[in-house]
């Protein structure tokens, strides 16, 4: 493991060590088994018991009640922009979505090539720098569902708790937080999030969703793009991603022994801590993106005082084995992705480079 350095991707993003080495070790032969994960049939008994045990974590860690289903899908969080409305929206009907980056923006754009979207809010106007408040927003009383951003990866916020929305169906892109706290499911319709940022790697993406929903998709859509089709099949219509839900599994296994989703946002909530101790307390030399109340615990944005002094910062960190520390260009400056899986040890290491960085610049 000594040539790992600390990697604050925004995603794909840094794996537990326990799993990477699981699945090296068992990448020729699963044990008893004499193939690879790669190499078997999605049909077999080992696989079965592959996802079944993956479904059965999740189930557990998120106390996720029996009239909710799992899903393993394919097409990326981007994909569930589309067939969230195509299965959700009735004809005729108009959905609710609340604007909080880029993401969400997105998956309005989606929206509205299906139905009505009704933006209930949005934070555009201040560059996604806030999350809205309960009283901004806008709620459309016969809305389909209401779509959010739990958390938003490329402005560094998050909502703190769900917005209360009423009777309509509360439907979350929890992508870049997905289980980093716990989540009380049953005040959602339907949660998805691409797998890459806590759950494993890309090319898998979890949907959890409610069953009386099933009974809204149009009976015209294209097959793949049905839930009933997943539903029904138990995410074996067509050859899932093996891989990515073998990973997955090894994720949520090493999620329950670090003792679920409340002892992990403990641990996220310390880690970001330190990171924003260490901004407030730079005097203006590190300037937070997020305002308080909506930051993030996952992705922590902030700026320097130039262009130039994000260069320079962005070189040493390189130097210093820090990778992937480069803001989304819709920011810039400087992001900071600590999920799950990013050790403490590599916070206190950025924040001791950033003193150090301070004092040599400021
Ligand atoms: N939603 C959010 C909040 C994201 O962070 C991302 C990707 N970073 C996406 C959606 C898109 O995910 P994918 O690349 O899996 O389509």
């Amino acid at each position: 493991m000594t040539d790992r350095i600390f990697n604050f991707a925004a995603g794909p993003a840094v794996l537990p060590e326990p799993v990477l080495a699981e699945a090296q070790r068992d990448l020729m032969a699963l044990p008893g088994v004499g193939m690879s994960v790669l190499e078997i049939s999605h049909r077999s008994k080992t696989f079965e018991e592959i996802l079944l045990g993956c479904e059965a974590d999740i189930r557990k860690l998120a106390a996720i009640p029996a009239s909710y289903r799992v899903l393993f899908l394919q097409g990326g969080a981007s994909l569930q922009f589309s067939m969230v409305p195509m299965n959700l929206l009735p004809a005729g009907g108009s959905a609710d979505y609340i604007v909080t980056g880029s993401w969400s923006q997105k998956a309005v754009k989606e929206a509205q090539r299906v139905g009505a979207v009704h933006v209930a809010a949005s934070t555009e106007a201040e560059n996604f720098s806030r999350i809205p408040t309960q009283a901004e927003l806008e709620l459309d009383p016969r809305a389909a569902y209401v779509h959010f951003t739990t958390n938003n990866t490329i402005f560094g916020t998050q909502w703190q708790r769900e917005p209360e929305v009423g009777a309509a169906p509360l439907v979350g892109d929890a992508s870049s937080d997905i289980f980093s706290r716990p989540i009380d499911v049953q005040r959602y319709g339907l949660i998805y999030a691409g797998a890459q940022k806590n759950l494993g790697p890309s090319g898998v993406t979890l949907v959890i969703l409610r069953e009386d929903l099933l009974a809204r998709s149009p009976k015209n859509l294209p097959t793949m793009l049905d839930y009933n089709t997943h539903a029904k099949e138990k995410s074996l219509y067509n050859t899932p991603p093996v891989f990515g839900i073998y990973i997955m599994r090894l994720t949520m296994k090493w999620l329950l022994a670090q003792g679920g989703l409340a002892a992990i946002a403990e641990r996220n909530a310390e880690k970001a801590k330190v990171l924003y101790d260490a901004i407030d307390g730079s005097g203006g030399f590190y300037r937070p993106h997020a305002k308080p109340g909506s930051r993030s615990n996952m992705n922590v944005n902030f700026r320097l005082p130039s262009e130039e002094l994000e260069k320079g910062f962005l070189a040493a960190a390189k130097t210093a084995r820090f990778d992937g520390l480069k803001g989304h260009r819709s920011v810039g400056g400087i992001r900071a992705s600590i999920y799950n899986a990013f050790p403490k040890a590599g916070v206190e290491a950025l924040v001791s480079f950033m003193k150090d960085f301070h004092q040599k610049n400021g």
